[in-house]
């Protein structure tokens, strides 16, 4: 092999060894869920009530879930411990998400040396 086959060899085992990193690390990722939550206080219309006083004391946290499914908003009241789990759920679903375009972004580079290869005569 010439030396610029040699290189190209040893980039692609490098970029090959990143892949199979990244994709041993998709399977550690624990259940995942789609949407967002949000943590919310309320203050009602009444006046002089305590979510108006000097500090006010809304009412509160209200904890909701959010996603869009089929282009349509869906939402759901939830519990604090639900929101805890949601939230883990999204914030696997969102690793998940970022595995995978590092996955792409190595693929391409180790797509392309590989094509390189099979040109060589
Ligand atoms: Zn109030």
């Amino acid at each position: 092999m010439s030396p610029t086959n040699t290189n190209t060899a040893e980039r692609l085992a490098g970029y090959e060894q990143r892949y199979h990193e990244l994709a041993a690390q998709l399977a550690t990722i624990g259940l995942i869920h789609s949407g967002s939550i949000t943590r919310r206080y309320t203050r009602c219309a009444t006046p002089g009530c305590k979510c108006h006083a000097d500090p006010p004391q809304p009412r509160g946290p209200y904890y909701q879930w959010t996603a869009k499914l089929n282009g349509k908003t869906v939402t759901r009241r939830l519990t604090e411990n639900e929101a805890q789990l949601y939230q883990e759920w999204i914030d696997n679903d969102r690793q998940l998400r970022r595995l995978i375009q590092q996955m792409r972004e190595v693929a391409a580079k180790a797509t392309e040396l590989k094509l390189k290869q099979a040109a060589i005569p």
